[in-house]
């Protein structure tokens, strides 16, 4: 995973906001681990309503404890032709802040693989990270800062019931950072 640059002035200071909040308050019921459990079984039926469906229902839980609006969810079978979001290695979904949508899918680009559930369900937690960051944070546009992939993996790791991991980071050309994934996992017990 790897940072986008920090722009050049306009929006700067939004920029190191978001790179610096790494942490997100979590509910402290097991609702989201419940539907994301959900979204698995879904996942394995390989039933696409009853898939969405379990999204939906995820998102709504996750908004109102964000006290944000709703977002929408679109689960495609691949990838569309058209994509919105830069991911660094594959892309898996995107989210369009005008329309409150996300679109997640459930089959890789190029070799047409099911997505597995832990990469599908870290999707759909980074894509309602972008909706947190304009709806709860009220940033004017959504970076992949370090504290953006902090917050979408502490939500992550919550609702797969995982261990929260500290991630290292390791500075590229240009203000850009990519995890240290050899130290990030050596810490994580
Ligand atoms: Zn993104």
């Amino acid at each position: 995973m790897l940072t986008d640059a920090p722009p050049r002035k306009l929006n700067l200071a939004e920029f190191q906001d978001s790179d610096r909040i790494t942490t997100l308050d979590l509910p402290h019921d097991e609702c989201l681990p419940r539907i994301a459990s959900a979204i698995e079984s879904a996942m394995k039926s390989e039933e696409i309503a009853k898939v969405r469906r379990a999204c939906a229902e995820f998102l709504k839980s996750a908004s109102q404890f964000y006290q944000v609006p709703d977002c929408s969810v679109r689960v495609l079978t691949a990838r569309p032709l058209r994509v919105r979001e830069q991911w660094t290695t594959e892309l898996f979904g995107d989210y369009n802040p005008e329309a409150m949508l996300i679109r997640v899918w459930m089959r890789t680009a190029v070799r047409k693989e099911i997505t597995s559930f832990g990469t599908f369900l870290s999707t759909l937690c980074h894509e309602f990270c972008h909706h947190l960051d304009y709806q709860k944070f009220r940033f004017s546009d959504s970076w992949h800062t370090r504290g953006f992939y902090e917050r979408a993996a502490v939500l992550y790791h919550h609702a797969r019931g995982t261990p929260q991991k500290h991630l290292f980071w390791a500075p590229m050309s240009s203000g850009r950072w990519r995890i240290d994934w050899p130290r990030t996992n050596r810490s994580t017990p």
